[in-house]
Protein backbone atom coordinates (compact mmCIF):
# COMPACT_ATOMS: atom_id res chain seq x y z
CA UNK A 1 0.00 0.00 0.00
CA UNK A 2 1.11 3.23 -0.94
CA UNK A 3 1.35 6.36 1.64
CA UNK A 4 2.27 10.10 0.06
CA UNK A 5 4.70 11.62 2.73
CA UNK A 6 5.14 15.21 1.03
CA UNK A 7 4.50 17.04 -2.26
CA UNK A 8 7.04 19.94 -4.02
CA UNK A 9 6.57 22.25 -7.03
CA UNK A 10 9.76 22.70 -8.52
CA UNK A 11 10.07 25.38 -11.10
CA UNK A 12 13.58 27.22 -10.72
CA UNK A 13 16.87 26.07 -8.97
CA UNK A 14 15.67 26.97 -5.50
CA UNK A 15 13.21 24.54 -5.96
CA UNK A 16 15.85 21.93 -6.98
CA UNK A 17 17.64 22.41 -4.16
CA UNK A 18 14.61 21.94 -1.65
CA UNK A 19 13.91 19.01 -3.60
CA UNK A 20 17.12 17.71 -3.08
CA UNK A 21 16.78 18.75 0.73
CA UNK A 22 13.43 16.97 1.18
CA UNK A 23 14.71 13.96 -0.74
CA UNK A 24 17.64 13.81 1.93
CA UNK A 25 15.49 14.71 4.45
CA UNK A 26 12.96 11.83 4.15
CA UNK A 27 15.72 9.26 3.53
CA UNK A 28 17.25 9.62 7.10
CA UNK A 29 14.16 10.33 8.44
CA UNK A 30 13.17 6.50 6.93
CA UNK A 31 16.89 5.46 8.39
CA UNK A 32 18.65 4.98 4.99
CA UNK A 33 22.22 4.96 5.44
CA UNK A 34 24.09 8.08 5.40
CA UNK A 35 25.31 6.70 1.27
CA UNK A 36 21.92 5.98 0.43
CA UNK A 37 20.42 9.33 1.83
CA UNK A 38 22.72 11.12 -0.48
CA UNK A 39 21.87 8.80 -3.27
CA UNK A 40 18.40 9.78 -2.82
CA UNK A 41 19.18 13.51 -2.81
CA UNK A 42 21.42 13.85 -5.44
CA UNK A 43 18.63 11.50 -7.91
CA UNK A 44 16.08 13.83 -6.57
CA UNK A 45 17.98 16.92 -7.55
CA UNK A 46 19.16 15.25 -10.73
CA UNK A 47 16.07 14.96 -12.16
CA UNK A 48 14.38 17.72 -11.11
CA UNK A 49 17.52 20.41 -12.29
CA UNK A 50 17.13 18.47 -15.50
CA UNK A 51 13.60 19.55 -16.08
CA UNK A 52 14.30 23.29 -15.08
CA UNK A 53 17.01 22.77 -17.87
CA UNK A 54 14.87 22.10 -19.79
CA UNK A 55 12.18 24.58 -19.33
CA UNK A 56 9.91 22.54 -17.88
CA UNK A 57 8.20 22.27 -14.21
CA UNK A 58 7.77 19.14 -12.02
CA UNK A 59 5.86 18.16 -8.91
CA UNK A 60 7.50 15.69 -6.82
CA UNK A 61 5.60 13.53 -4.72
CA UNK A 62 7.60 11.19 -1.62
CA UNK A 63 5.80 8.23 -1.16
CA UNK A 64 6.34 5.01 1.31
CA UNK A 65 5.03 1.71 0.15
CA UNK A 66 5.76 -1.66 2.64
CA UNK A 67 9.36 -1.82 0.73
CA UNK A 68 10.53 0.96 -0.72
CA UNK A 69 10.40 4.34 -0.58
CA UNK A 70 8.97 5.80 -3.80
CA UNK A 71 9.56 9.08 -5.45
CA UNK A 72 6.84 10.56 -8.73
CA UNK A 73 8.67 13.21 -10.38
CA UNK A 74 5.49 14.30 -12.70
CA UNK A 75 6.97 16.79 -15.42
CA UNK A 76 5.07 19.76 -17.43
CA UNK A 77 6.41 17.93 -20.94
CA UNK A 78 8.73 14.75 -22.06
CA UNK A 79 11.25 14.08 -19.17
CA UNK A 80 14.70 14.60 -20.99
CA UNK A 81 16.65 11.36 -21.38
CA UNK A 82 19.86 13.01 -20.28
CA UNK A 83 18.18 13.38 -16.47
CA UNK A 84 17.04 9.42 -16.84
CA UNK A 85 20.29 7.67 -17.12
CA UNK A 86 22.44 9.19 -13.79
CA UNK A 87 19.56 8.85 -12.07
CA UNK A 88 19.13 4.98 -12.88
CA UNK A 89 22.60 3.82 -11.32
CA UNK A 90 21.36 5.96 -8.25
CA UNK A 91 17.91 4.45 -7.26
CA UNK A 92 16.81 0.52 -7.40
CA UNK A 93 14.32 0.77 -9.77
CA UNK A 94 13.34 3.80 -12.42
CA UNK A 95 10.51 3.78 -14.63
CA UNK A 96 9.34 6.26 -17.26
CA UNK A 97 5.46 6.34 -18.01
CA UNK A 98 4.44 9.11 -20.44
CA UNK A 99 5.58 12.33 -18.12
CA UNK A 100 6.18 10.83 -15.12
CA UNK A 101 9.37 9.33 -14.13
CA UNK A 102 9.09 7.03 -10.89
CA UNK A 103 12.24 5.87 -8.68
CA UNK A 104 12.07 3.45 -5.83
CA UNK A 105 14.78 3.15 -2.91
CA UNK A 106 14.53 -0.09 -0.79
CA UNK A 107 14.60 1.43 2.88
CA UNK A 108 15.15 -0.54 6.26
CA UNK A 109 11.96 -2.42 7.06
CA UNK A 110 9.59 -1.49 10.12
CA UNK A 111 10.19 2.71 10.15
CA UNK A 112 7.44 4.48 10.17
CA UNK A 113 7.68 8.50 9.41
CA UNK A 114 6.56 10.32 11.71
CA UNK A 115 3.41 13.28 9.94
CA UNK A 116 4.64 16.20 11.88
CA UNK A 117 8.37 15.52 11.29
CA UNK A 118 7.61 15.30 7.76
CA UNK A 119 5.78 18.66 7.94
CA UNK A 120 8.77 20.03 9.54
CA UNK A 121 11.33 18.62 6.76
CA UNK A 122 8.80 20.32 3.72
CA UNK A 123 9.14 23.75 5.61
CA UNK A 124 12.67 23.57 6.55
CA UNK A 125 13.41 22.72 2.71
CA UNK A 126 11.08 25.21 1.32
CA UNK A 127 12.92 28.23 3.50
CA UNK A 128 16.42 27.03 3.07
CA UNK A 129 18.77 29.36 0.48
CA UNK A 130 21.05 27.86 -1.87
CA UNK A 131 24.46 29.02 0.35
CA UNK A 132 22.56 26.40 2.72
CA UNK A 133 22.38 24.23 0.04
CA UNK A 134 26.06 24.23 -0.52
CA UNK A 135 27.06 24.01 2.83
CA UNK A 136 25.22 20.72 3.18
CA UNK A 137 26.59 19.13 -0.32
CA UNK A 138 30.10 20.17 0.86
CA UNK A 139 29.71 18.24 3.69
CA UNK A 140 28.27 14.96 2.36
CA UNK A 141 31.32 15.49 -0.08
CA UNK A 142 32.92 15.59 3.12
CA UNK A 143 31.63 12.39 4.44
CA UNK A 144 31.57 10.84 0.94
CA UNK A 145 35.59 11.57 0.65
CA UNK A 146 35.86 9.99 4.71
CA UNK A 147 34.21 7.13 3.31
CA UNK A 148 36.24 6.58 0.37
CA UNK A 149 39.36 7.02 2.52
CA UNK A 150 37.77 4.02 5.06
CA UNK A 151 36.78 1.64 2.44
CA UNK A 152 40.77 2.21 0.66
CA UNK A 153 42.29 1.91 4.36
CA UNK A 154 39.99 -1.45 4.50
CA UNK A 155 40.91 -2.34 0.91
CA UNK A 156 44.83 -1.64 1.85
CA UNK A 157 44.70 -4.42 4.98
CA UNK A 158 42.01 -6.85 2.89
CA UNK A 159 44.99 -6.76 0.46
CA UNK A 160 48.02 -6.96 3.19
CA UNK A 161 45.86 -9.76 4.71
CA UNK A 162 45.07 -11.34 1.19
CA UNK A 163 49.09 -11.64 0.84
CA UNK A 164 49.68 -13.14 4.21
CA UNK A 165 46.88 -15.83 3.45
CA UNK A 166 49.02 -16.12 0.04
CA UNK A 167 52.24 -17.05 1.61
CA UNK A 168 50.84 -19.19 3.80
CA UNK A 169 49.02 -21.26 1.41
CA UNK A 170 52.45 -21.47 -0.80
CA UNK A 171 54.21 -22.72 2.16
CA UNK A 172 51.70 -25.57 3.28
CA UNK A 173 51.73 -26.30 -0.60
CA UNK A 174 55.65 -26.70 -0.42
CA UNK A 175 55.95 -28.31 2.52
CA UNK A 176 53.02 -30.62 1.02
CA UNK A 177 55.05 -31.30 -2.06
CA UNK A 178 57.88 -32.30 -0.30
CA UNK A 179 55.52 -34.49 1.75
CA UNK A 180 54.36 -35.74 -1.27
CA UNK A 181 57.66 -35.75 -3.48
CA UNK A 182 59.04 -38.10 0.31
CA UNK A 183 56.31 -40.21 0.48
CA UNK A 184 56.47 -41.13 -3.36
CA UNK A 185 60.05 -41.40 -2.80
CA UNK A 186 59.18 -43.99 0.28
CA UNK A 187 56.86 -45.79 -1.97
CA UNK A 188 59.59 -45.96 -5.01
CA UNK A 189 62.20 -47.65 -2.60
CA UNK A 190 59.45 -50.28 -1.06
CA UNK A 191 58.38 -51.10 -4.73
CA UNK A 192 62.40 -51.65 -5.52
CA UNK A 193 62.72 -53.68 -2.31
CA UNK A 194 59.45 -56.09 -3.31
CA UNK A 195 60.91 -56.31 -6.08
CA UNK A 196 64.20 -57.54 -4.99
CA UNK A 197 62.45 -59.88 -2.31
CA UNK A 198 59.96 -61.32 -5.08
CA UNK A 199 63.25 -61.87 -7.15
CA UNK A 200 65.00 -63.77 -4.34
CA UNK A 201 61.93 -65.88 -3.99
CA UNK A 202 62.33 -66.34 -7.23
CA UNK A 203 65.19 -67.67 -7.09
CA UNK A 204 65.40 -69.39 -3.97
CA UNK A 205 62.45 -71.75 -5.45
CA UNK A 206 63.91 -72.23 -8.51
CA UNK A 207 66.85 -73.48 -6.90
CA UNK A 208 64.72 -75.83 -4.45
CA UNK A 209 63.18 -77.23 -7.44
CA UNK A 210 66.54 -77.61 -9.21
CA UNK A 211 67.61 -79.39 -5.77
CA UNK A 212 64.98 -81.67 -5.46
CA UNK A 213 65.19 -82.73 -9.18
CA UNK A 214 68.91 -83.76 -8.71
CA UNK A 215 68.89 -85.36 -5.75
CA UNK A 216 65.91 -87.42 -6.71
CA UNK A 217 67.56 -88.05 -9.94
CA UNK A 218 70.51 -89.49 -8.09
CA UNK A 219 68.12 -90.91 -4.88
CA UNK A 220 66.11 -92.80 -7.35
CA UNK A 221 68.97 -95.75 -8.79
CA UNK A 222 70.07 -96.60 -5.49
CA UNK A 223 66.85 -96.92 -4.23
CA UNK A 224 65.58 -99.10 -7.17
CA UNK A 225 68.85 -101.56 -6.42
CA UNK A 226 67.67 -101.73 -3.19
CA UNK A 227 64.47 -102.76 -3.50
CA UNK A 228 65.69 -105.21 -6.46
CA UNK A 229 68.26 -106.76 -4.12
CA UNK A 230 65.91 -107.24 -1.25
CA UNK A 231 63.37 -109.06 -3.86
CA UNK A 232 65.97 -111.14 -4.84
CA UNK A 233 66.54 -111.79 -1.09
CA UNK A 234 62.53 -112.66 -0.39
CA UNK A 235 62.84 -115.11 -3.10
CA UNK A 236 63.64 -118.60 -2.21
CA UNK A 237 67.59 -119.49 -3.34
CA UNK A 238 68.33 -122.19 -6.59
CA UNK A 239 69.71 -124.55 -3.83
CA UNK A 240 66.08 -124.60 -1.98
CA UNK A 241 67.95 -122.82 1.19
CA UNK A 242 66.28 -119.41 2.16
CA UNK A 243 65.65 -117.11 4.61
CA UNK A 244 63.82 -118.11 7.70
CA UNK A 245 60.57 -116.62 8.69
CA UNK A 246 62.02 -113.79 10.71
CA UNK A 247 64.83 -112.42 8.10
CA UNK A 248 62.35 -112.63 5.52
CA UNK A 249 59.74 -110.28 7.56
CA UNK A 250 62.81 -107.83 8.41
CA UNK A 251 63.83 -108.17 4.13
CA UNK A 252 59.72 -107.50 3.62
CA UNK A 253 60.34 -104.42 5.71
CA UNK A 254 63.39 -103.04 4.14
CA UNK A 255 61.04 -103.48 0.76
CA UNK A 256 58.23 -101.54 2.48
CA UNK A 257 60.21 -98.75 3.49
CA UNK A 258 62.04 -98.70 0.02
CA UNK A 259 59.00 -98.26 -1.28
CA UNK A 260 57.68 -95.10 0.23
CA UNK A 261 60.95 -93.85 0.24
CA UNK A 262 61.06 -94.32 -3.78
CA UNK A 263 57.51 -93.00 -3.94
CA UNK A 264 58.59 -89.81 -2.14
CA UNK A 265 61.35 -89.48 -4.92
CA UNK A 266 58.78 -89.56 -7.57
CA UNK A 267 56.82 -86.87 -6.14
CA UNK A 268 59.63 -84.81 -5.72
CA UNK A 269 60.82 -85.15 -8.84
CA UNK A 270 56.77 -84.71 -10.68
CA UNK A 271 56.63 -81.43 -8.57
CA UNK A 272 60.45 -80.24 -9.51
CA UNK A 273 58.93 -80.58 -12.95
CA UNK A 274 55.72 -79.19 -12.78
CA UNK A 275 56.87 -76.10 -10.97
CA UNK A 276 60.32 -75.45 -13.63
CA UNK A 277 57.82 -75.70 -15.76
CA UNK A 278 59.66 -78.04 -17.92
CA UNK A 279 56.78 -80.89 -18.04
CA UNK A 280 56.31 -81.74 -20.98
CA UNK A 281 52.97 -81.96 -22.03
CA UNK A 282 51.52 -84.49 -24.68
CA UNK A 283 47.93 -83.07 -26.03
CA UNK A 284 45.97 -85.14 -27.64
CA UNK A 285 42.14 -86.03 -28.53
CA UNK A 286 41.72 -88.39 -25.63
CA UNK A 287 38.93 -90.65 -25.46
CA UNK A 288 37.97 -89.93 -21.76
CA UNK A 289 34.92 -93.01 -21.11
CA UNK A 290 38.42 -95.44 -21.78
CA UNK A 291 40.51 -92.88 -19.41
CA UNK A 292 37.89 -93.55 -16.76
CA UNK A 293 37.06 -96.97 -17.41
CA UNK A 294 40.79 -97.67 -16.54
CA UNK A 295 40.78 -95.80 -13.39
CA UNK A 296 38.06 -98.06 -12.24
CA UNK A 297 39.92 -100.84 -12.83
CA UNK A 298 42.89 -98.99 -11.11
CA UNK A 299 40.81 -97.92 -7.81
CA UNK A 300 39.27 -100.78 -7.07
CA UNK A 301 42.01 -102.85 -5.76
CA UNK A 302 43.39 -99.62 -3.96
CA UNK A 303 40.05 -100.32 -1.14
CA UNK A 304 41.62 -103.63 0.73
CA UNK A 305 39.36 -104.69 2.79
CA UNK A 306 37.60 -102.12 3.68
CA UNK A 307 33.87 -101.68 3.28
CA UNK A 308 33.98 -98.79 0.66
CA UNK A 309 32.43 -98.34 -2.82
CA UNK A 310 34.69 -96.68 -5.55
CA UNK A 311 32.38 -95.55 -8.00
CA UNK A 312 33.65 -93.47 -11.51
CA UNK A 313 30.62 -92.82 -13.31
CA UNK A 314 31.42 -92.12 -17.22
CA UNK A 315 27.45 -90.81 -17.54
CA UNK A 316 27.19 -87.88 -19.62
CA UNK A 317 30.89 -87.36 -19.93
CA UNK A 318 32.13 -86.55 -23.24
CA UNK A 319 33.72 -88.89 -25.56
CA UNK A 320 36.45 -87.07 -25.96
CA UNK A 321 38.76 -84.23 -24.67
CA UNK A 322 41.98 -81.92 -25.59
CA UNK A 323 44.18 -82.83 -23.24
CA UNK A 324 47.57 -84.50 -21.89
CA UNK A 325 46.47 -87.53 -21.11
CA UNK A 326 49.35 -88.62 -18.18
CA UNK A 327 48.44 -85.41 -16.47
CA UNK A 328 44.96 -86.17 -16.67
CA UNK A 329 45.42 -89.78 -15.08
CA UNK A 330 47.81 -88.00 -12.91
CA UNK A 331 45.38 -86.05 -11.11
CA UNK A 332 41.82 -88.20 -11.13
CA UNK A 333 44.45 -90.83 -9.69
CA UNK A 334 46.16 -89.28 -6.93
CA UNK A 335 42.42 -87.45 -6.38
CA UNK A 336 40.88 -91.13 -5.96
CA UNK A 337 43.29 -92.70 -4.13
CA UNK A 338 42.93 -89.61 -1.70
CA UNK A 339 39.31 -90.48 -1.40
CA UNK A 340 40.08 -94.03 -0.44
CA UNK A 341 42.98 -93.62 1.48
CA UNK A 342 41.06 -91.08 3.79
CA UNK A 343 37.39 -92.49 4.02
CA UNK A 344 36.71 -96.11 6.18
CA UNK A 345 33.70 -97.15 4.90
CA UNK A 346 30.81 -95.32 2.67
CA UNK A 347 32.17 -94.65 -1.02
CA UNK A 348 34.52 -92.41 -3.24
CA UNK A 349 32.60 -91.50 -6.42
CA UNK A 350 33.82 -90.01 -9.28
CA UNK A 351 31.99 -88.25 -11.59
CA UNK A 352 31.60 -85.44 -14.67
CA UNK A 353 29.69 -82.47 -15.89
CA UNK A 354 29.69 -80.23 -18.21
CA UNK A 355 29.05 -76.37 -17.91
CA UNK A 356 29.32 -74.57 -20.51
CA UNK A 357 32.39 -74.73 -22.33
CA UNK A 358 33.99 -76.59 -19.35
CA UNK A 359 34.26 -79.80 -17.93
CA UNK A 360 33.98 -80.65 -14.14
CA UNK A 361 35.21 -84.13 -12.79
CA UNK A 362 33.91 -84.58 -9.09
CA UNK A 363 35.63 -86.85 -6.69
CA UNK A 364 33.50 -87.24 -3.45
CA UNK A 365 34.10 -89.50 -0.68
CA UNK A 366 32.02 -89.65 2.50
CA UNK A 367 35.68 -89.73 4.60
CA UNK A 368 36.96 -87.94 7.54
CA UNK A 369 36.82 -84.71 5.83
CA UNK A 370 39.43 -82.42 6.58
CA UNK A 371 38.78 -79.42 9.68
CA UNK A 372 37.30 -76.03 8.69
CA UNK A 373 40.16 -73.40 7.82
CA UNK A 374 42.47 -76.23 6.58
CA UNK A 375 41.21 -76.85 3.16
CA UNK A 376 43.39 -73.93 1.56
CA UNK A 377 46.57 -75.93 3.27
CA UNK A 378 46.54 -79.06 1.93
CA UNK A 379 47.97 -77.38 -1.19
CA UNK A 380 51.21 -76.16 -0.07
CA UNK A 381 53.51 -78.56 -0.35
CA UNK A 382 54.47 -81.41 2.17
CA UNK A 383 51.29 -80.10 4.34
CA UNK A 384 49.23 -83.47 5.98
CA UNK A 385 46.55 -82.35 8.30
CA UNK A 386 47.73 -82.76 11.68
CA UNK A 387 47.02 -86.10 13.57
CA UNK A 388 46.23 -87.79 10.23
CA UNK A 389 48.82 -89.40 9.01
CA UNK A 390 47.54 -92.46 6.51
CA UNK A 391 51.52 -92.98 4.49
CA UNK A 392 51.83 -90.28 1.68
CA UNK A 393 53.77 -87.40 1.48
CA UNK A 394 51.76 -84.40 1.34
CA UNK A 395 53.08 -83.41 -2.21
CA UNK A 396 49.94 -85.07 -4.11
CA UNK A 397 47.38 -82.15 -3.89
CA UNK A 398 49.98 -79.70 -4.95
CA UNK A 399 51.32 -81.73 -8.39
CA UNK A 400 47.64 -82.76 -8.80
CA UNK A 401 46.84 -78.89 -8.83
CA UNK A 402 50.12 -77.88 -10.97
CA UNK A 403 48.94 -80.16 -13.33
CA UNK A 404 45.58 -78.95 -14.00
CA UNK A 405 46.86 -75.95 -14.61
CA UNK A 406 49.07 -76.48 -16.62
CA UNK A 407 46.12 -78.12 -18.61
CA UNK A 408 44.39 -74.37 -18.48
CA UNK A 409 42.04 -75.41 -15.99
CA UNK A 410 42.09 -75.79 -11.71
CA UNK A 411 41.79 -77.85 -8.69
CA UNK A 412 39.75 -77.03 -5.88
CA UNK A 413 38.24 -78.72 -2.63
CA UNK A 414 35.78 -78.41 -0.32
CA UNK A 415 35.11 -80.59 3.03
CA UNK A 416 32.87 -81.10 5.49
CA UNK A 417 34.81 -82.78 8.87
CA UNK A 418 33.18 -86.48 9.57
CA UNK A 419 30.74 -86.25 6.60
CA UNK A 420 33.28 -86.21 3.63
CA UNK A 421 35.40 -84.47 0.88
CA UNK A 422 34.58 -82.84 -2.38
CA UNK A 423 37.27 -82.22 -5.18
CA UNK A 424 36.78 -80.31 -8.33
CA UNK A 425 38.74 -80.78 -11.11
CA UNK A 426 37.55 -77.90 -13.81
CA UNK A 427 39.07 -78.25 -17.43
CA UNK A 428 38.60 -76.24 -20.33
CA UNK A 429 36.37 -78.22 -22.80
CA UNK A 430 36.06 -76.03 -25.97
CA UNK A 431 38.98 -73.53 -27.43
CA UNK A 432 37.55 -70.00 -27.47
CA UNK A 433 37.10 -68.27 -30.31
CA UNK A 434 39.88 -65.41 -30.86
CA UNK A 435 39.12 -61.98 -32.42
CA UNK A 436 42.00 -60.69 -33.38
CA UNK A 437 45.60 -62.83 -33.44
CA UNK A 438 48.99 -60.86 -33.78
CA UNK A 439 51.96 -63.15 -34.97
CA UNK A 440 56.03 -61.92 -35.12
CA UNK A 441 57.98 -63.56 -36.73
CA UNK A 442 61.00 -62.50 -38.83
CA UNK A 443 60.45 -65.69 -40.63
CA UNK A 444 57.72 -65.39 -43.22
CA UNK A 445 56.76 -69.02 -43.93
CA UNK A 446 56.62 -69.84 -40.34
CA UNK A 447 54.19 -67.08 -40.64
CA UNK A 448 52.16 -68.62 -43.24
CA UNK A 449 52.59 -72.28 -41.63
CA UNK A 450 50.90 -70.46 -38.05
CA UNK A 451 48.22 -68.83 -40.34
CA UNK A 452 46.97 -72.41 -41.63
CA UNK A 453 47.00 -73.69 -38.30
CA UNK A 454 44.82 -70.62 -37.07
CA UNK A 455 42.18 -71.09 -39.29
CA UNK A 456 38.72 -71.23 -38.36
CA UNK A 457 40.47 -70.11 -34.55
CA UNK A 458 40.88 -66.81 -34.73
CA UNK A 459 38.47 -64.07 -37.00
CA UNK A 460 41.52 -62.31 -38.19
CA UNK A 461 45.30 -62.76 -38.38
CA UNK A 462 47.88 -59.76 -37.84
CA UNK A 463 51.58 -60.43 -38.95
CA UNK A 464 54.54 -58.39 -38.13
CA UNK A 465 58.23 -59.16 -39.16
CA UNK A 466 59.69 -57.81 -36.10
CA UNK A 467 59.37 -56.98 -32.29
CA UNK A 468 58.80 -52.85 -33.32
CA UNK A 469 56.20 -53.63 -35.57
CA UNK A 470 54.51 -56.07 -33.54
CA UNK A 471 54.43 -54.05 -30.71
CA UNK A 472 53.16 -51.15 -32.86
CA UNK A 473 50.25 -52.94 -34.24
CA UNK A 474 48.86 -54.20 -30.52
CA UNK A 475 49.00 -50.75 -29.31
CA UNK A 476 46.98 -49.60 -32.33
CA UNK A 477 43.80 -52.22 -31.85
CA UNK A 478 42.83 -54.65 -29.18
CA UNK A 479 44.69 -58.00 -29.78
CA UNK A 480 43.68 -61.40 -28.02
CA UNK A 481 47.13 -62.96 -28.39
CA UNK A 482 50.22 -62.66 -29.48
CA UNK A 483 52.50 -65.57 -30.80
CA UNK A 484 56.05 -64.21 -30.94
CA UNK A 485 59.01 -65.85 -32.14
CA UNK A 486 62.14 -65.71 -29.59
CA UNK A 487 64.52 -64.31 -32.06
CA UNK A 488 63.66 -61.17 -34.09
CA UNK A 489 65.86 -58.52 -35.71
CA UNK A 490 65.86 -55.58 -33.19
CA UNK A 491 63.37 -56.04 -30.68
CA UNK A 492 63.33 -59.85 -29.99
CA UNK A 493 60.54 -61.33 -28.63
CA UNK A 494 61.68 -61.17 -24.82
CA UNK A 495 61.66 -57.81 -25.13
CA UNK A 496 58.38 -57.54 -27.30
CA UNK A 497 56.42 -59.85 -24.44
CA UNK A 498 57.86 -56.91 -21.94
CA UNK A 499 56.54 -54.20 -23.82
CA UNK A 500 53.12 -55.51 -24.54
CA UNK A 501 50.17 -54.87 -22.49
CA UNK A 502 49.70 -56.79 -19.23
CA UNK A 503 46.63 -58.07 -20.28
CA UNK A 504 47.00 -59.50 -23.54
CA UNK A 505 48.22 -63.00 -23.35
CA UNK A 506 51.24 -64.28 -25.17
CA UNK A 507 52.75 -67.35 -26.05
CA UNK A 508 56.47 -67.46 -27.52
CA UNK A 509 57.30 -69.92 -30.32
CA UNK A 510 60.55 -70.81 -30.57
CA UNK A 511 62.90 -73.54 -31.83
CA UNK A 512 65.46 -72.77 -29.94
CA UNK A 513 65.53 -75.05 -26.41
CA UNK A 514 64.99 -72.77 -23.50
CA UNK A 515 62.98 -72.46 -20.20
CA UNK A 516 59.51 -70.33 -20.48
CA UNK A 517 60.18 -66.43 -20.25
CA UNK A 518 58.94 -64.45 -17.61
CA UNK A 519 56.43 -62.53 -18.98
CA UNK A 520 55.09 -65.49 -21.63
CA UNK A 521 51.85 -67.60 -20.79
CA UNK A 522 53.28 -70.27 -22.17
CA UNK A 523 56.34 -71.52 -24.78
CA UNK A 524 55.75 -73.91 -27.96
CA UNK A 525 58.43 -75.70 -29.81
CA UNK A 526 58.43 -75.28 -33.63
CA UNK A 527 59.54 -78.99 -34.11
CA UNK A 528 56.62 -79.97 -32.38
CA UNK A 529 53.86 -77.64 -33.44
CA UNK A 530 50.50 -79.07 -34.15
CA UNK A 531 46.85 -77.99 -34.77
CA UNK A 532 46.03 -79.82 -31.32
CA UNK A 533 49.48 -78.47 -29.82
CA UNK A 534 47.75 -75.13 -30.72
CA UNK A 535 44.87 -75.17 -29.70
CA UNK A 536 45.51 -76.67 -26.45
CA UNK A 537 47.99 -73.83 -25.35
CA UNK A 538 44.66 -71.64 -26.54
CA UNK A 539 42.97 -73.07 -23.89
CA UNK A 540 45.05 -72.59 -21.16
CA UNK A 541 46.17 -69.66 -21.80
CA UNK A 542 42.94 -67.61 -23.17
CA UNK A 543 40.06 -67.78 -20.54
CA UNK A 544 37.32 -68.31 -22.60
CA UNK A 545 33.68 -67.31 -21.15
CA UNK A 546 32.78 -69.80 -18.76
P1 LIG B 1 49.12 -87.07 1.05
O1 LIG B 1 50.18 -87.73 0.28
O2 LIG B 1 49.45 -86.87 2.48
O3 LIG B 1 47.78 -87.66 0.82
P2 LIG B 1 48.14 -84.80 -0.41
O4 LIG B 1 48.87 -83.61 -0.88
O5 LIG B 1 47.47 -85.64 -1.40
O6 LIG B 1 49.16 -85.59 0.46
O7 LIG B 1 47.08 -84.31 0.65
C1 LIG B 1 47.48 -83.42 1.67
C2 LIG B 1 46.66 -83.67 2.92
O8 LIG B 1 45.32 -83.31 2.69
C3 LIG B 1 46.60 -85.11 3.33
O9 LIG B 1 47.72 -85.43 4.14
C4 LIG B 1 45.30 -85.16 4.12
O10 LIG B 1 45.52 -84.72 5.43
C5 LIG B 1 44.43 -84.15 3.41
N1 LIG B 1 43.52 -84.77 2.44
C6 LIG B 1 43.69 -84.88 1.11
N2 LIG B 1 42.64 -85.46 0.51
C7 LIG B 1 41.76 -85.75 1.49
C8 LIG B 1 40.45 -86.38 1.54
N3 LIG B 1 39.85 -86.83 0.44
N4 LIG B 1 39.85 -86.47 2.75
C9 LIG B 1 40.45 -86.02 3.87
N5 LIG B 1 41.66 -85.44 3.88
C10 LIG B 1 42.32 -85.30 2.73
Amino acid sequence: MISQLARLDVRDPAGVFAARQLGRGLAGMLNLDRQDQVRVATAVSEISRSAVMAGLTAVVTFAIDDADLVLAVTMSGDPPAGGIVPVQRLMDQVTVDGRVVRMAKRRPPGVKPDRRQVSEQLAAARSRSALDELRRQNQDLIVALDDLREQKDQLVALNAELQETNRGVMAMYGELSSELEQTNRGVVALYAELDETSERLRAASESKDRFWANVSHELRSPLNSIIGLTRLLAEPAPDGGGLDSERLYQVELIRNSGGTLLNLVNDLLDVAKAESGQLRTDPAQVDLPALLGRLRGLARPMTESKPLTVTVSADGAPSVILTDELALTAILRNLLSNGIKYTDRGEVRLSTRVTGPRLEIIVTDTGIGIPAGLTGHVFEEFYQVPGVRRGGTGLGLPYARRLARILGGDLTLTSEPGAGTTAVLDLPLRTPHLGTVLLADDDARFRAVLRGLLDGLAGRVLEAADGTQALAMAHDQPVDLVLADMRMPGLDGGALLARLPAAVPAVIITSADQPVPPRAAALLRKDELSRERLEFTIRAVVRGPS
